[in-house]
C-alpha cells in the first residue's frame, strides 16, 4: 500500500471513531463524511505525494481555515484512542512523524 493510501486509511479509522465513540453514532454522519471526503481529496492532491510526512507536520497546510478546524478537533480527540483501537496504524503514523524530525 502507498503512503497516500496507508494515511487515507489512518485518516479515515480516526473519523469513524471519533464519530462512533464521541458523537455516538451508528454510522458515519454527516458532517464527518464532509470532513473524511474533504481529506481524502486533500490527500489525493498532496504534492508530497509519496515523500509526505503527516498532514501535522506539513508545512503547505491545504486545508481551508473550517476544515482544519474541525479536523483538528477529530485528531485531537481520536489521536490517542488511536494506539487502543488500531494500534498498528496509530504507530505507523507516530513513527511517521519521528522518522521526519530526524
Ligand atoms: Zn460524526
Amino acid at each position: 500500500m502507498s503512503r497516500i493510501e496507508q494515511e487515507k486509511q489512518t485518516v479515515e479509522q480516526m473519523i469513524r471513531l471519533y464519530c462512533r465513540k464521541k458523537e455516538g453514532n451508528e454510522t458515519l454522519c454527516p458532517q464527518c463524511r464532509e470532513v473524511l471526503e474533504y481529506a481524502h481529496a486533500r490527500l489525493s492532491r498532496c504534492p508530497f505525494g509519496e515523500k509526505k510526512g503527516t498532514c501535522r507536520l506539513c508545512t503547505i497546510h491545504c486545508y481551508k481555515p473550517e476544515m482544519r478546524e474541525r479536523m483538528r478537533e477529530i485528531m485531537r480527540w481520536a489521536g490517542p484512542r488511536m494506539l487502543l483501537y488500531h494500534p498498528v496504524a496509530a504507530i505507523r503514523h507516530l513513527w511517521q512523524e519521528y522518522i521526519r524530525k530526524q
